[in-house]
C-alpha cells in the first residue's frame, strides 16, 4: 500500500440500484386510445389512470396513478409527447 493513498473501496451489491425508467411509445399526432394506452396501468393493465403532467428544465414526464389497483408511477415523454397531453388535459375532476 502506498503511503497517502487510500485503498479502493471494495464494490458493493449494485443490483439494489437498478432503476426502471418507463417513457411513453406514443408520437404526438397519435389517436387519443393510443395516448390512453401508453398511459395504461403497467401492472393491471386498466386504463382507468389518473395522470398529471410534470414539466421540468430539461425532463418532461406525467406522473400516472392508476385507480384500479394505486400503482403509481412516472412515464418519462419527450417534448413532443408532453406537448400532446398539455393539449389533451382532460377537465379536471370536481373536488
Ligand atoms: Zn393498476
Amino acid at each position: 500500500m502506498v503511503p497517502g493513498v487510500r485503498m479502493a473501496r471494495a464494490g458493493g451489491n449494485t443490483s439494489i440500484m437498478s432503476v426502471i425508467t418507463e417513457t411513453a411509445s406514443f408520437r404526438g399526432d397519435d389517436e387519443v386510445c393510443l395516448v390512453e394506452a401508453s398511459l395504461a396501468c403497467s401492472v393491471c393493465l386498466s386504463g382507468d389512470v389518473e395522470w398529471s403532467l410534470r414539466s421540468e428544465e430539461w425532463d418532461a414526464g406525467v406522473d400516472c396513478r392508476c385507480e384500479s389497483c394505486g400503482h403509481v408511477r412516472t412515464v418519462w415523454l419527450t417534448g413532443e409527447q408532453a406537448l400532446r397531453l398539455s393539449l389533451d388535459r382532460r377537465p379536471a375532476d370536481p373536488v
